[in-house]
C-alpha cells in the first residue's frame, strides 16, 4: 500500500485532505508537527508538506529529509506566492508544490504524477515497437508505420499486451487478465471477437497472419521476425 504523510497543522486542510488521499486508496498518516513527520517519513511514499508548521519551517523539514538521505518524494503546501521562490530558490529538496487555497483535484493529480514518476514503469515499456507498429504507451496512441490506429481501448489495450510480449505466445488466461481484469463483459468469446477486430485494423489476415498468429489451446502471439 502506498504510504502518504501528511504534515499540516490547520485541521481544516489536513482533515479533508486526508480523507481525499484514504479515498485514492493511499495510506494516510497526518502530523501536525515536522519533527512527527520526519521520524516517520523512512516508511513514507510520499510527503505532502505545509511551510507553516508549529515547531519548524517546512523547508528545514525537507532539508532534514534529504539529508537524512531520503528521496522519498515530497508536495510542498504553502500559503504565500512568495514561499514558492524559497521552496524552488533554496533547493530545500522539494518535488513540486501547491499554493493555497488548492483544489483537491489539482492536488491528487500531483501527487499521483509524482507516485508514477517514483514508483512508475520504466521508462523503457514508454514505447513498445514490433514489426513496423509503435505503441507510445503514455499517450495512448498506436502506429502502423506512420499511420495512426484508430483503436478501442480494449483494442489498444490487447495490443499492447501482445506487443510488450512480441515473439513470445500469451495465454488468453494473461490476455482476459490483463486486459479485462474484473471488468465482467469480459469473457472468452469476448476476446476472440476483439482480436478479430485488432487484425482488421491492422489489415491482418487471420489464415496467414503477419502480425497476431493464433496457437490453438494456448493464446495468441505478436509475431516478430529476427526476434
Ligand atoms: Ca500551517
Amino acid at each position: 500500500m502506498t504510504r502518504v504523510i501528511l504534515a499540516e497543522d490547520d485541521p481544516a486542510i489536513a482533515e479533508p485532505l486526508a480523507r481525499a488521499l484514504g479515498r485514492e486508496g493511499y495510506d494516510v498518516q497526518v502530523h501536525d508537527h515536522g519533527q512527527g513527520a520526519i521520524d516517520a517519513a523512512g516508511q513514507a511514499d510520499l510527503v505532502v508538506l505545509d511551510l507553516g508548521l508549529p515547531d519548524m519551517d517546512g523547508l528545514d523539514v525537507a532539508r532534514a529529509l534529504r539529508n537524512q538521505g531520503l528521496t522519498v518524494p515530497i508536495l510542498v503546501l504553502t500559503a504565500r506566492a512568495d514561499e514558492v521562490d524559497l521552496v524552488v530558490g533554496l533547493d530545500a529538496g522539494a518535488d513540486d508544490y501547491v499554493t493555497k487555497p488548492f483544489r483537491l483535484a489539482e492536488l491528487l493529480a500531483r501527487v499521483r504524477a509524482l507516485l508514477r514518476r517514483t514508483h512508475g514503469e520504466p521508462a523503457d515499456e514508454d514505447e513498445l515497437h514490433a514489426q513496423n507498429i509503435r505503441i507510445d504507451v503514455a499517450a495512448h496512441r498506436a502506429f502502423q508505420d506512420d499511420r495512426e490506429l484508430h483503436l478501442t481501448a480494449k483494442e489498444f489495450e490487447l495490443l499492447r499486451v501482445l506487443v510488450a510480449a512480441a515473439g513470445t505466445v500469451v495465454s488468453r488466461d494473461s490476455l482476459m487478465r490483463e486486459v479485462w481484469g474484473a471488468d465482467p463483459n469480459g469473457s472468452t468469446k469476448t476476446l476472440d471477437m476483439h482480436v478479430s477486430w485488432l487484425r482488421r485494423k491492422l489489415g491482418d489476415d487471420a489464415n496467414a497472419p503477419r502480425y497476431i498468429s493464433t496457437v490453438r489451446g494456448m493464446g495468441f502471439r505478436f509475431e516478430s521476425p529476427g526476434s
